[in-house]
């Protein structure tokens, strides 16, 4: 089995595969792995460390991952056919950064970055300094680890302007608290207009007044009022408004078929896509998602791909064991659920502390005894179910 990609799609496919007794290899473009986790989520939240111990546990499995080992014009999914592999399963991710398409974007300005990229290249180590001002436009998770990231590599003050309502961000309500409590400042309500430049340099930004209005059906869309307009003025300006699929690399294997967003067209319940074989999922085809559902989409397409070989042609079916759970097995609801138990929360290192370094914010359960009481909670989330239906 073929997989590229070493995201967590393309590895939790692999591991799966393994497992299944599937003699398995990984081609990854970068020289490591992890996908978006080990590239682009900053050392802050993820620590190298933790994605070695899940890379090491998944290569003990018997899965080969071949690194700086790009799937490309050059190396093609239908080479991976004709030298012998009997699946492939495409997991590259959303790798290419969207455009504003305002003015100023296009004239390669010293100061304009892209969130991913900005990421990805602090994280790979390039010495990337910022100082003074610092717009990041997005609300999404790319956006806000930007913004925080910004801080960590010198900026002085930190802006984020997003255009509709914070409980439309798309980010993880967590750590937009943790940049706030960084001194980040979020300017809602705002939507970019044009990039402010001079001398081939990025100046500031202007920005429109914008708000989310619902039609007559119920859809939304974005309502910008032209005349209120803002300046502010920026020594670099971070754009974060999400990331796309990019095909490109699949330039030589035109017989896949595409879908009219620019991912390719698969099967929802099996992944296949419209060639015996070859298999595609994650973000490459949800478009930017989460690790759970790449982990899951991954899964899915283990099961999906060992049923080709085997010829069965039924369906997926991933069966949820916690909501199965028979109600007559005489649950001990008052010992697991008597009262509902919070989460126990985590210790932060403080925010004045956690801006000066890449250190993990999270400190983890310090004492036994927290540790303890956030193992001991229930998640039998099917209990809560039946107890509501009693
Ligand atoms: C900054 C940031 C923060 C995020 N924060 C969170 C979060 O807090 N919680 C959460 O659940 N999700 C978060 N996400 C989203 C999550 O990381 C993704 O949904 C997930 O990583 C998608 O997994 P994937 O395997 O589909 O793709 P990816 O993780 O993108 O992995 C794809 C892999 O394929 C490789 N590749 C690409 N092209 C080729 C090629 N041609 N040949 C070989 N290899 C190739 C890439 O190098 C990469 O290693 C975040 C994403 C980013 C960018």
């Amino acid at each position: 089995m073929a997989i590229v990609g070493a995201g967590p799609a393309g590895l939790t496919c692999a591991y799966f595969l393994a497992k299944m007794g599937y003699k398995t290899t990984v081609y990854e473009a970068q020289p490591l792995g992890g996908g978006m986790l080990g590239i682009a989520v900053p050392e802050f939240r993820l620590p190298r460390y933790v994605i070695e111990e899940e890379i090491d546990y998944i290569k003990n499995c018997g899965v080969d991952i071949l690194y700086d080992s790009p799937i490309d014009a050059t190396h093609t999914v239908n080479d991976l056919l004709s030298e012998g592999f009997r699946a492939v399963f495409i997991a590259p991710g959303a790798q290419a950064s969207m455009r504003t398409g305002i003015p100023g974007e296009e004239e390669e300005l010293a100061g304009v970055y892209y969130g991913l990229k900005f990421l990805t290249d602090v994280r790979t180590g390039a010495d990337i300094r910022l100082q003074g001002k610092v717009i990041v436009i997005g609300g999404g998770n790319v956006a806000i680890d930007a913004a925080r990231t910004a801080l960590r590599v010198g900026a002085g003050d930190v802006q984020i302007f997003y255009r509709r309502t914070r409980e439309e961000m798309p980010a993880w309500e967590k750590d937009i608290e943790e940049a706030l409590e960084e001194g980040i400042v979020l300017n809602l309500h705002w939507a970019p207009k044009r990039i402010l430049h001079h001398n081939g340099k990025v100046t500031g930004m202007e920005f429109v007044q914008s708000q989310t209005k619902y039609d007559d059906d119920g859809r939304a869309r974005l309502s910008v009022d032209d005349k209120t307009v803002q300046r502010v003025d920026a020594e670099a300006v971070i754009i974060s408004i999400g990331q796309a699929p990019d095909v490109s690399f699949l330039s030589r294997d035109s017989q896949i078929e595409r879908s009219l967003w620019g991912s390719l067209e698969v099967n929802a319940n099996t992944l296949a896509t419209n060639i015996p074989g070859i298999f595609s999922g994650g973000d490459f085809i949800t478009g930017p998602s989460t690790v759970i559902q790449a982990i899951a989409s991954g899964r899915r397409a283990a099961i999906a791909i060992n049923k080709y070989i085997h010829g069965d042609a039924s369906r997926v079916e991933i069966i949820d064991e916690k909501t199965a759970m028979p109600s007559e097995a005489g649950l001990a609801l008052e010992d697991e659920t008597a009262k509902d138990q919070a989460r126990v929360d985590v210790d932060l290192e403080k925010p004045e502390d956690r801006v000066k370094d890449f250190r993990e914010v999270e400190k983890g359960y310090a004492q036994n005894d927290e540790a303890h009481r956030e193992a001991k909670r229930c998640l039998r989330c099917d209990l809560e179910r039946e107890r509501r239906e009693l």
